[in-house]
């Protein structure tokens, strides 16, 4: 895994250039296609998962900027891809900060490169299992007034986290710095209790050593004692779900209104809360 500052290794996987691999990302090298070549041998919804993901996140900032809260901290945030979190907030929203976070240094060397004429948003390299540091970073103290509301983005992070390192301890950290009308987004790897969940949780903890799939119980236990908002927590694709033609998002739209929901819609889980 990537987890050192500085350097990219592309003879070494690294979870954010597999998800970019399965978004259909061109930052990635023939060792994280190779994982995600397995995923979806493995588990054939990898990339409707991704996507499904990814569309659930971009409906989740919507509605946290249409509901008025200018400031995000997206931690995991991935490498740029074809929306990130500045973009859609700014569709709502004219005066958006966002600091993204993420460990992994191609996230750093990329969001840069996207990032570098905008003075409203910054990318900082850390380890999410650090949250004083990023908290305290010259970064976050520059963007964020933690006098005023933040949202709190837990995209495909925290099952990136075993329980021994304590992703409910590390949501509740953060829901201590932030005031009440604050919102926390998560989305997670859904446990079906079933062999294609047990398959894919092995692979991610032999490839990366870490990766916890949880059921909607354990999801909902890391928002703990938030205020959970409409629909709960559901599979991410039945989050609050596009109708056909609303969806102005460049990401491929895979929403269930226009489909089935499959199994692999069930695996990966979404909620937003807010902080009352
Ligand atoms: N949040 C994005 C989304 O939902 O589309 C990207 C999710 S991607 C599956 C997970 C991201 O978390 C990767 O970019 C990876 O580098 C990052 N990550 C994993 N463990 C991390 C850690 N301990 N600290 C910071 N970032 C981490």
């Amino acid at each position: 895994m990537n987890d050192s500052a500085g350097v990219v290794d592309p003879n070494t996987p690294s979870i954010a250039r597999v998800y970019d691999y399965l978004l259909g990302g061109k930052d990635n090298y023939p060792v994280d296609q190779k994982i995600g070549d397995h995923f979806k041998v493995d588990l054939p919804g990898s990339v409707a998962i991704a996507f499904g993901n990814r569309q659930a996140l971009v409906r989740g900032v919507r509605d946290i900027a249409r509901s008025g809260v200018k400031q995000f901290i997206d931690l995991g945030s991935g490498l740029p891809t074809a929306d990130n979190v500045h973009q859609i907030a700014a569709r709502y929203t004219d005066d958006a900060k966002v600091v993204y976070v993420d460990n992994d240094p191609i996230v750093l060397a990329h969001g840069r490169t996207l990032l570098a004429t905008d003075d409203r948003t910054t990318v900082v390299q850390a380890d999410v299992r650090e949250p004083e540091k990023i908290r305290n970073s010259a970064e976050v103290r520059r963007l964020i007034d933690f006098d005023r509301p933040v949202a709190m983005v837990f995209s495909a992070i925290l099952h990136h986290l075993n329980d021994d390192e304590d992703p409910r301890g590390l949501v509740s950290y953060w829901c201590d710095q932030i005031p009440s009308g604050s919102e926390v987004f998560i989305s997670h790897f859904r446990s079906g209790g079933n062999s294609e969940t047990e398959a894919a949780e092995q692979k991610l903890q032999s490839t990366f050593g870490r990766g916890r799939w949880r059921t909607d119980d354990e999801i909902r236990e890391l928002f703990g004692d938030l205020e959970l908002l409409e629909p709960g927590i559901v599979p991410a694709v039945l989050w609050r779900p596009d109708t056909p033609g609303e969806s102005d998002t460049p990401i491929k739209n895979i929403g269930t209104a226009e489909r089935e929901l499959t199994v692999w819609d069930q695996l990966i889980s979404a909620g937003l809360a807010r902080k009352s």
